[in-house]
């Protein structure tokens, strides 16, 4: 039986998060000291992950995506992505990156089936990467982003947007974009950082942000026909040439169309990024339990998914783990 909530969503994309673990240190994400980091043995492993992925598969999940902390930090993960890719019914593997280690690791991820790329990246310049990641990788990054597309993966780029800080960046991403016809994804700075840094006015927002690229490079028009599941909502501009997206959790939730599950590192299946329950899979794996009762594990999540984050409301509640831990 399919996997739909109780608000009639049908949940067919299973996020999979493979380490907490980060070379970088965006603000935004992780503390900028030393991190609790999970041990070695708490972490699943390819095996283990495969096999909820199998049983998710058996479920009506469709679409599978890998990511962390940094994914590419995990040693072999191409492995993983071969076993993932190679899942009967599995019509999509995708892996969201820093980019930082990618220059190595495209040739092995291509050949290992990958094919779609999320590359985080929010600015072009220098001296901003490393105020925002507090490391000095933004040319390992490019030499990343150039190898991949010279590989021929599709690529798309996601860069957080942050009030008094990322404004001089987005229409030189734009123009980036559009001359390597890569698609940029806004992505509204969200609470879910791991020093609380976060408060609604230090969000730049969806509007904001196309007032800027109106203004400097032209009119956007909305692009037809989108998946109304898809988290972006995308538009291209009148000329033509280019194409950006937003996520807009904050100013424009899409929680009412959501079809996402998350399986974190440590084997916790998860409803929402901003939930504050998870229930064990890990448990179920290691103590022997059958593929039912992962199922059952799995059906159970989406049982109690909830209508949506309420990051408007008073009540509103971060959750406890930051997004390196999660998986973003
Ligand atoms: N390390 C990889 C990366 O940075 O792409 C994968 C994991 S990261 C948690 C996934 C995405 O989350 C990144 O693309 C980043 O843009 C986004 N992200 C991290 N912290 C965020 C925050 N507080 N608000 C909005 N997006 C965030
Ligand atoms: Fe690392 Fe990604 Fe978090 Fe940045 S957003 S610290 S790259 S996990």
């Amino acid at each position: 039986m399919a996997l739909i909530d109780g608000f009639e969503r049908l949940h067919d994309n299973l996020r999979i998060s493979v380490t907490d673990r980060c070379n970088i240190r965006c603000f935004y994400c992780m503390p900028e000291g030393p991190i609790p980091f999970m041990e070695r043995e708490e972490i699943l492993s390819f095996e283990e992950i495969e096999r909820v992925a199998r049983v998710a598969v058996s479920l009506g999940v469709r679409k599978l995506r890998i990511t962390g902390g940094e994914p590419l930090v995990r040693k072999d993960v191409a492995t993983l992505v071969e076993k993932l890719c190679g899942i009967p019914g599995v019509d999509d593997v995708g892996l969201t990156t820093n980019g930082v280690l990618l220059a190595g690791l495209a040739g092995d991820l291509w050949s290992a089936g990958l094919r779609r790329l999320n590359v985080h990246l929010d600015t072009l310049d220098a001296a901003r990467f490393f105020q925002i990641t507090r490391r000095d990788d933004f040319g390992r990054v490019m030499a990343g982003v150039d190898k991949a597309l010279e590989l021929g993966f599709e690529v798309k780029f996601n860069a957080v947007a942050v009030k008094n800080l990322c404004e001089p960046d987005v229409v030189p991403l734009a123009r980036f974009g559009r001359e390597r016809g890569v698609e940029i994804r806004y992505i509204e700075f969200m609470p879910l950082d791991a020093q609380g840094l976060w408060d609604k006015s230090k969000v730049l927002l969806q509007d904001q942000m196309m007032e800027m690229l109106r203004r400097e490079i032209g009119e956007l028009v909305v692009i037809p026909d989108q998946d109304p599941r898809a988290p972006a909502t995308e538009f291209g501009f009148a000329d033509g040439i280019g194409r950006i997206g937003f996520i807009s959790s904050v100013s424009k939730p899409f929680c009412l169309n959501c079809n996402r599950l998350r399986l974190t590192s440590d084997g916790k299946m998860r409803y929402c990024l901003f939930a504050i329950e998870e229930l064990d899979v890990k448990g179920v794996l290691r103590g022997g339990g059958t593929d039912s009762e992962l199922a059952e594990v799995i059906r159970e999540t989406v049982r109690r998914k909830w209508i949506g984050h309420e990051i408007h409301s008073g009540k509103f509640v971060a959750p406890p783990r930051p997004m390196y831990s999660i998986g973003g």
